[in-house]
């Protein structure tokens, strides 16, 4: 070996591993082919496949991941061949598709380089990344992954991992390729849609257990099955829809009703998987990618700009700057209100979008009270100051839905109160440390705004 390279060759093993059967030695030796320095090729490695590397399984997986590890048993591999695209007639000329899976789940994966093994084996995977796909995601193996064969014992075997796994809605992933689950039909309703120019029966609802609810689609008709019914879902798929998982039910899912007598093993029945949900602690929804119909409760500290009287485009709803729309150009926009604020219970912090019904409600004017005050006012934020000033420090509770982004928590209100409960905990709470606990917390109560509930 060249005494040059081996520091460097140590370095990367005891950082990365067995450096041939990654892959890695490859790389490596291909920066030096480039005539970059040992040291620097190093380095580069490092930060390409070590450092801040994410080990992942099919459960974490969500919409644009980058750079992560992943293993998982193929459970089913194909491939197709790809027209080479103008002007790249070096490109490759071949697409591996396929499913992947670990004890979490199984999920679909596409490769443009041919893999080191086939249907059966156990793969480990450097440098993946995710890409949203038809409302799926899809683990993406690029030129940059590196893709090795594992040890089989590393996960259970085929046929243990091939059969959809039932799960709990809580843990139903958005990459779940083939996901099975017990729950009760919380709303249901029919729809037609239409689909590549043809009229499509689609019947979608809520479904719900112990842990949580989810909402579903068939595009099969489900006889016998209506609100209140107890079904076993088998190989159904997650899909994405507006940010969150969301059970697709196709023909070669079995669904089958429950009958009375098992439905009471259950940790649940409709009556109470239909309760309202109990407000969350937001470290708790922050500990998930997205959680469907929940609620929680918190102080508003602060409004975000952008909060108050907006104009969206009358073709695509997109808010307008200056009556531009980023997709239609000019246009005669549409006044709307709403109110992003930061709802915070000591736990946590979110961003909570309230949209124009529920904005009326906590803000305590209608839209054209609020325009009234835009053209009354000099100041062009008199809305947004009026929103701080009124909102700021309130208490308020919020059902909707959660999702994870970049910038942390986000939260569409479908509704918003003032937790009756709480404010009485609190204002007597108040009157304690005021030491005034002798006088009627009522009447205190009454001045916290409960004209909202
Ligand atoms: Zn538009």
């Amino acid at each position: 070996m060249d005494e040059n390279i081996a520091p460097q060759l140590e370095d990367l093993t005891r950082a990365l591993g067995d450096l041939e059967k990654t892959g890695i030695r490859a790389e490596f030796d291909k920066l030096l082919a480039f005539r970059v320095p040992p040291e620097i090729a190093k380095e580069s490695i490092l930060r390409k496949f070590g450092g801040k590397r994410k080990v992942l399984k099919v459960k974490d997986l969500s919409a644009s991941l980058k750079n992560f590890e992943i293993t998982g048993r193929i459970l089913d591999i194909g491939e197709k061949a790809i027209r080479p695209r103008e002007g790249a007639p070096d490109g490759p000329s071949r697409l591996y598709l396929g499913v992947l899976a670990d004890e979490t789940g199984s999920v679909m994966f596409s490769s443009w380089k041919e893999l080191p093994g086939s249907g059966g084996d156990v793969i480990n995977v450097k440098n993946a990344y995710t890409r949203l796909w038809q409302n799926r995601i899809r683990l993406s193996i690029g030129e940059q992954s590196l893709v090795s064969k594992v040890s089989d014992s590393l996960l259970p075997q085929l046929s243990e991992l091939s059969i959809s796994p039932a799960k709990k809605l809580i843990d139903i992933g958005a990459a779940d390729f083939s996901v099975g689950t017990v729950a009760c039909v919380l709303q249901l309703s029919h729809r037609e849609v239409l689909i590549r120019g043809k009229q499509s029966k689609v019947i979608s609802g809520v479904f719900a257990d112990e842990t949580g609810r989810l909402p579903f689609s068939a595009w099969v008709e489900l006889p016998g099955i209506d609100i209140g019914s107890i079904i076993r879902i088998e190989g159904a798929q997650s899909r994405m829809f507006r940010g969150m998982p969301s059970i697709n039910i196709l023909s070669s899912t079995k669904v089958s009703s429950i009958g009375s007598e098992d439905a009471e093993s259950l940790a649940f029945t409709f009556e109470s998987a239909a309760k309202d949900p109990v407000p969350l602690k937001i470290e708790e929804i922050d500990s998930r990618d997205s959680m469907f119909d929940i609620a929680a409760a918190g102080n508003v500290v602060s409004v975000r700009p952008g909060s108050g009287i907006i104009s969206r485009c009358p073709e695509c709803s997109r808010v307008v700057q200056k009556s531009n729309c980023r997709a239609h150009g000019k246009v005669e926009g549409i006044r709307d209100m709403r109110i992003k604020a930061i709802l915070d219970d000591g736990t946590g912090a979110m961003s909570v979008m309230f949209p124009r019904e529920l904005a009326e409600i906590i803000y305590g004017k209608t839209l054209e009270e609020a325009e009234q005050l835009m053209f009354s006012d000099i100041s062009k934020d008199a809305v947004y100051e009026d929103l701080r000033r009124i909102l700021t420090g309130r208490y308020l509770a919020v059902r909707g839905n959660a999702s994870k982004g970049e910038y942390g928590i986000s939260f569409v209100a479908e509704s918003a109160w003032v937790p009756e409960d709480d404010l009485t905990v609190r204002a007597v709470e108040l009157l304690h440390r005021l030491g005034q606990d002798e006088e009627e917390p009522g009447s205190e109560v009454s001045r916290g705004g409960m004209s909202l509930a």
